[in-house]
């Protein structure tokens, strides 16, 4: 079974408990404003407009009309050895997406995480969002349980359906899920998706005793109303008070679009904000 992968991160710090390495899988179900890597919103459309403007020829246009014409029947290839990741390609794609996205196979991606398990802890698939590569993840954790000792992880934008969370769940040890805005118009303005789907998420992975972290993000003019944050925080609380907060700051490194610029919040809004989740009795809050 093969999934579209960005990239794969040997090591990661902040991708969940202990030293991990994260798979990166391509394609999103949301259009977040605040998304850190838009370039792997979407799928790549083979358009062939970054082609040109690789400068070390790298991109390669095959098939179509002829080399180097636009229409459809035509692939971008990415031809790895030729490439020094300058990433022009992926700054200048106006459709969310990345050429150096590729097809792996289960077994390619289980050979770098074997070379990597003497140092890691564990794995996290990340994205995008992965779950909609729900059954390559499955097959991939389903391998990585079989064949080695590392604990398995998705880190999930939470807008999955409960019957995918009911495929991943036996061979996933926890999910770390991003909460954009607990204003259900906010939220529809920051993801272009509803918010019920999230708390749905929320209580079917309590329920199945998944869920490892809520990560809430802070932004300014858009999520740091008090009285959104104490609803969100009554409402996990009352869910399970057990769920640990991560509450997020809001940076502006790699965002394109309306919130590109836009300026994270101060400390002393973090703190306020962590002594509210306080008071609603959370076993654990942190400020990241
Ligand atoms: S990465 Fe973007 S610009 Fe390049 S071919 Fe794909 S869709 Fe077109
Ligand atoms: S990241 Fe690689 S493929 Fe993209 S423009 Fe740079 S060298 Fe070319």
């Amino acid at each position: 079974m093969t999934g579209l992968v960005t990239k794969i991160l040997k090591f990661s710090l902040v991708d969940g408990p202990g030293n991990r390495t994260v798979i990166f899988l391509q394609g999103c179900n949301m259009v977040c404003l605040n998304c850190h890597n838009p370039h792997t919103i979407n799928r790549c459309r083979h358009c062939g407009e970054c082609v040109s403007l690789c400068p070390n020829k790298a991109l390669a246009l095959h098939g179509g009309e002829g080399e180097g014409a636009k229409g459809s029947g035509q692939e971008v290839i990415h031809l790895a050895n030729r490439c020094r990741d300058c990433d022009l390609c992926v700054a200048s794609c106006p459709h969310n997406s990345t050429p150096k996205a590729r097809l792996m196979d289960v077994s390619e991606v289980l050979a770098i995480i074997k070379q990597t398990s003497p140092f890691i802890a564990g794995i996290t698939v990340s994205g995008g969002e992965c779950t909609t590569q729900a059954e390559f993840v499955r097959e991939l954790f389903t391998q990585v349980k079989a064949e080695t000792n590392l604990n398995t992880f998705i880190d999930s934008n939470g807008n999955t359906d409960p019957k995918a969370w009911d495929r991943l769940m036996p061979v996933t040890d926890g999910v770390m899920l991003d909460c954009k805005a607990w204003d259900p118009d906010t939220h529809r303005l920051l993801t272009g998706s509803d918010i019920q789907a999230i708390k749905t998420s929320i209580i079917h992975l309590v329920s199945l005793d998944k869920l490892y972290e809520v990560r809430h993000l802070v932004i300014p003019g858009f999520t740091d109303d008090e009285t959104h944050l104490r609803s969100m925080v009554a409402f996990l609380a009352a869910t399970n008070p057990q769920i640990r907060l991560v509450l997020q700051r809001f940076r502006n490194h790699g965002v394109r679009g309306p919130l590109a610029g836009h300026p994270s919040p101060s400390q002393e809004l973090m703190l306020r904000f962590a002594q509210v989740a306080r008071e609603a009795r959370l076993r654990e809050i942190r400020i990241r």
